[in-house]
Formats: structure tokens, sequence, C-alpha cells
């Protein structure tokens, strides 16, 4: 199929981009290249370095596109309760601008990055597709308010669509030539690249942001899974999705590691001492959050290859290290 990639620069993007290429796909990238990197983008992949806004240029009705796998978007939680407009903008804004393309192109097919984040703090665990979406932050309500109009645009135009919401992704895609395609955010905010920068030396001190949740250890609670079973899942959705359905996926690996017990495993990997430091409550923070990833794994045949949190470290231990 030929297939759009938008936000293909990035993290999981790369890492997607690859696997969509080594299965026989003609990729287009589409990145502003404002968080990504051009040299993330796979050699056999094409790179439109153009706003989402202005992705009516690239996806045009003469372009061909089979597919679009929507990954472009603002990600940190933290910041969208900070900065909330960059957050509207970039990803609602952003995306609406998206949907009028693949209506105006006739493109059949959208897999759209979602996240654990719509559903704001679980009445229970763990997380199926059926919970209520109550977003405690605005990165969160962002994804929600696009899963919305994706099932809008389903029920009216007849698009293939599927939301994947992920839970917290981490690891990095070893490639056979022994290089690795993983995470490189500035600034980096995500818990476990930190952890890591800690325990590399390139940072002195790991803020842990809140201990007083209703949880074991009073740290938050999240479930991580591997940025290459996460991308093969785009892969299986892509075949699945079906006219006139919005299917919706939760993908996690089930377990939920606190705070703590995250750096205790970077710690155990890396061999390194990780100095922590508690600090405040960060805004917008679920105290846990945990999938139940069955569905994916009955509809689509997804399962994972590393499910453990120390093989997630251990390939991002590598990464950093190169
Ligand atoms: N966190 C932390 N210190 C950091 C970064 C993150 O304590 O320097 C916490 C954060 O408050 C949350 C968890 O780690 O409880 C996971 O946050 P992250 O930003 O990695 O992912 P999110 O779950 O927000 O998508």
């Amino acid at each position: 199929m030929k297939l759009l990639v938008t936000g293909g620069a990035g993290y999981i993007g790369s890492v997607v981009s690859h696997l969509l290429l080594d299965a026989g796909h003609e990729v287009v990238v589409l990145d502003d290249l404002r968080t990504g990197h051009a040299d993330a983008v796979p050699a056999g992949a094409r790179l439109a370095q153009v706003p989402l806004a202005e992705v009516a240029s690239v996806l045009t009705p003469d372009a061909g596109f089979d597919g679009v796998l929507h990954l472009a978007g603002l990600i940190a939680a933290g910041e969208s309760m900070v900065r909330p407009e960059l957050y509207w903008d970039a990803n609602v804004v952003g995306s609406l601008a998206l949907l009028d393309a693949v209506r105006a192109a006739r493109t059949p097919r959208l897999v759209f990055s979602s996240t654990a984040a719509v559903y704001g703090n679980p009445s229970e665990l763990p997380l199926t597709e059926a919970a209520i979406t109550a977003p405690t932050n605005t990165y969160g309500a962002t994804k929600l308010a696009i899963d919305h109009a994706i099932t809008s645009e389903v029920a009216a135009y007849g698009l293939a669509a599927v939301s994947l919401r992920y839970f917290n992704v981490v690891g990095a895609l070893r490639r056979p030539d022994g290089t690795f395609v993983g995470e490189r955010h500035d600034p980096e905010t995500h818990l476990i690249p930190i952890a890591l920068q800690v325990a590399a030396g390139e940072r002195e001190t790991l803020d842990i942001f809140g201990d007083d949740y209703p949880t074991t250890d009073g740290t938050c609670v999240r479930d991580y899974i591997h940025v290459e079973d996460l991308a093969r899942a785009h892969l299986l959705a892509l075949a699945a999705a079906t006219p006139k359905e919005h299917r919706v996926y939760n993908l996690g690996n089930g377990n939920g590691f606190s705070n703590l017990e995250v750096v205790a495993a970077v710690r155990q990997v890396t061999g390194r001492p990780v100095p922590v430091r508690m600090a405040p409550r960060r805004e917008g923070d679920p105290a846990e959050l945990v999938a139940s990833s069955a569905r994916a794994r009955q509809e689509l045949g997804w399962a994972q290859a590393k499910p453990t949190i120390t093989e997630m470290i251990d390939d991002a231990w590598a990464f950093l290290q190169r």
C-alpha cells in the first residue's frame, strides 16, 4: 500500500515507518521537524517537510494514498496543562485539517495515535475500551476530541478507522545491522528516558512527581509497552480497518509499575545509581493507568515479543549508549 505517516520523523512514527517498509509498503513521511528528526526517517521513505495544517498539499486526490497513519502531535501531558493552546492547535486543529484532506482525497483508511490519557482516573482496572473517558489533562482531552471527530467521519463518510490508545511507550527498535531507532525528545519529559539520563551521568537527579497518590508506594502507576510491539499493532490495525467502522484498541502489557518500581528497574538494568528527589505532584497526572489489551489480542491477533519492563529498559539503555 502507499501510506502517509504523519509524525514519521518522531520516536514512534519512525519505528512504525521502518516496519511498514520492511513489510513492503511505500511510505511518505509528513513531518515539520519541529520535534522530529530528519535522520530518524528511514532511508526508504520520502520525507515531506510540511506542517500538518498543510497536509492537503501532500495528501492530494491524485497522490493515490491507500491509507494514513496519523502520529503527528504534541505528547507531553505536563506541558499540556501549562500551554494548553499549543495542544488544541497542534492536535485538534491539525488533525481536523488531516480529516479534511482524507475526505477530499477519498483515502480509505486511517490509523490514529490515541492515548490512555483519554480515560483519566479510571473507575476500574485494568482499563478496557469500554471505560469512561474523562481526561484529567489537556493532552488527553485533545486526543479524545479527535477520536470523536473520527467517529463522526466514519459514520458520515464510511472511512475505515482505528484508534490505538497507547499506554506508556519505551524501548528502541533494534535493526538487523545493529543500529537502533529510539527516543530523542528535547527537552525530555518522560520518566524512563530521564531516569536513564541520570544513570548515564547526563543529569544529577530524577524528580519523582508526587508520593501521596492512592497507590502501593504513593507514586503513580503506569503500564509500559515496547515501541516495537506497539509499532507492530499499527500494521495489524491497518490490515483490520473496515469501512464504516471506527475501532478502538488499548495497547499496554496489563501490568502496572509505580514510578519507584521503574527507578528500581532502571538501576537493575544499568547497574548504575539513580538518585531521586521527591517533588510535588505534576498537574493532570492520573494516579494509575493499567491496560486491558484483550481486544487487540482477540481481534487483531496482537502479541508482545518484549513484554517485560527489563527488556524495554534494556533496549532504551542500549540506544542511549550509542
Ligand atoms: N514522572 C516523574 N518525573 C519525571 C517525569 C515523569 O515522576 O521527571 C512521572 C509522571 O509524573 C508520571 C509518570 O512519571 O507519574 C509517567 O510520566 P510520563 O511523563 O513518563 O508519561 P505519561 O504517563 O504522562 O504519559
